[in-house]
């Protein structure tokens, strides 16, 4: 889709706020234009900063470990961040900064129609969940609409916290049923491939 790729072309050139200065590459997203599952994380890390990609890294590792447990691959879902450019030493996105960078992902959001809305972490899970605890309502899916939203912990938090790494799981796990109405002659079912089988292992 033409606009997606002129919207992307104009976050890699933004200086709308002060993350213009420090960042490497802006990272605008990336998926298929029809997707139907929506990834949100927070704000791009090192190794997004450096390739210009979301969720690279061993997050991004993880991140594709979850979604072949439940028969998808990171082609099949479009993955974008809130904020597009990497805050200084991986500090939280200021307010104004969220605010600044906040019409890119609602042209985006428009332009995709997800029909499922994934938040990873407690930053992009404020935008649909403003005072909640993500310890509380984490995998609960909420239906607005026709578009099911779902906060997740963030990957790279869960790496570091092994009971939320276990939440994860479990909250994908859950999508599974869901996999299989959003995407024809898909399953839900865990990718049986040895790669995939390999990078659960190790990052499970
Ligand atoms: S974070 Fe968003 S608003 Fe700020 S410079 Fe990057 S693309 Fe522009």
């Amino acid at each position: 889709m033409l606009e997606l790729s002129q919207l992307a072309a104009q976050i890699r050139a933004c200086q709308r706020c002060r993350l213009a200065q420090t960042r490497g590459r802006a990272v605008p997203g990336e998926g298929p234009e029809h997707a139907p599952i929506l990834l949100i994380g927070e704000a791009p890390g090192m190794n997004e900063d450096r390739q210009g990609r979301p969720f690279v890294g061993r997050s991004g590792d993880l991140l594709e470990a979850l979604l072949a447990s439940i028969g998808l691959r990171r082609g099949d879902v479009f993955i974008a961040n809130g904020v597009k450019c990497r805050p200084p030493e991986n500090r939280d996105p200021l307010p104004d900064e969220i605010a600044a960078c906040r019409p890119y992902l609602e042209r985006q959001i428009e332009l995709l129609r997800p029909r499922v809305v994934i938040t990873l972490g407690r930053i992009a899970m404020a935008r649909y969940f403003p005072g909640q605890s993500i310890s509380r309502i984490h995998g609960q899916i909420q239906w607005v609409e026709g578009v099911g939203y779902v906060p997740m912990f963030h990957p790279a938090a869960a790496l570091r916290n092994p009971p939320w790494m276990a939440a994860l799981r479990e909250d994908f796990a859950r999508l599974a049923p869901l996999v299989a109405e959003l995407y024809p002659g898909r399953t839900g079912e865990p990718l049986a491939s040895p790669a995939d089988e390999a990078a659960q292992l190790s990052l499970f």
